[in-house]
């Protein structure tokens, strides 16, 4: 039974190289999700050898304004890999000109992949995930991850008849409205990440390595046994990629 991590920043660690290491020893199922299409190549080169890394080809929501010139590299990559993420909105700060691009671009990317039926996209919604869910909608063809998902319940409960995962990080496990979170996802549509290196724990930046504490604190919440959860996680890991 593996630690499964499905939404981690590999080209933003300071030594790639020594991480890639430590996953492979520590054989840990790890989704590398990229920020900007012409950074996709770079994490696929890093982890053409790894069997426990797989490279996800990304556009981050907070990039997409600066960088739109770059969506026909992310058409042309599409084909080279079955991960893609980071992608989605995020109504945060930003110009509604700016939010207008995303759902543009994001609407773009969903229907690009509805082309497909076998990829696994990883997904970010801070403040946006009405329309988040909205987009993807109901009869997608390919599996869905919310990460670090901080909606509504109400919401939550559409996004669960659709069918979508929750990947869930430790600070989600640490808060109050992430154990909430937590609470109201059904456990079979769980998973883990560490969306290292933006996440940190006792001062330690979060990586795939301590998904052992982030599998800890769910069982904890759960209210129940360490290795259910892991393996549960797992599970649900396999039945995603069937
Ligand atoms: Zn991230």
């Amino acid at each position: 039974m593996h630690f499964i991590d499905t939404h981690f920043h590999l080209d933003l660690w300071d030594d790639p190289k020594s991480i890639i290491e430590e996953i492979e020893k520590n054989k840990i199922y790890t989704i590398a999700v990229t920020n900007t299409p012409s950074v996709f190549f770079h994490t696929y080169n890093l982890t053409e050898k790894s069997k426990y890394i797989r490279p996800a080809l990304g556009f981050h929501p907070e990039l997409v304004y600066q960088r739109k010139s770059e969506l026909p590299l992310f058409f042309e990559n599409l084909k080279k890999t079955k991960y893609i993420g980071e992608i989605g909105l995020d109504y945060g700060k930003q110009s509604n000109e700016d939010k207008k691009e995303q759902k543009r671009v994001f609407e773009k990317i969903i229907d690009a992949c509805s082309n497909h039926n076998d990829k696994v996209l990883t997904i970010h919604s801070r403040g946006s995930y009405k329309d988040v869910i909205d987009i993807i909608g109901n009869d997608f063809s390919n599996k869905v991850i919310l990460h670090w998902y901080s909606g509504s319940l109400k919401e939550l409960e559409r996004a669960v008849e659709y069918g979508f995962y929750f990947s869930v990080n430790l600070p989600m496990t640490i808060s109050l409205s992430g154990q909430k979170v937590i609470k109201s996802i059904p456990q079979q549509r769980i998973l883990t990440e560490s969306d290292g290196p933006f996440t940190k724990f006792n001062n330690n930046i979060c990586s795939p390595l301590s998904i052992n504490v982030v599998i800890k604190n769910l069982s904890n919440i759960y209210l129940g046994d360490y290795s259910f959860y892991k393996q549960l996680v797992y599970d649900n890991f396999r039945k995603l990629l069937l």
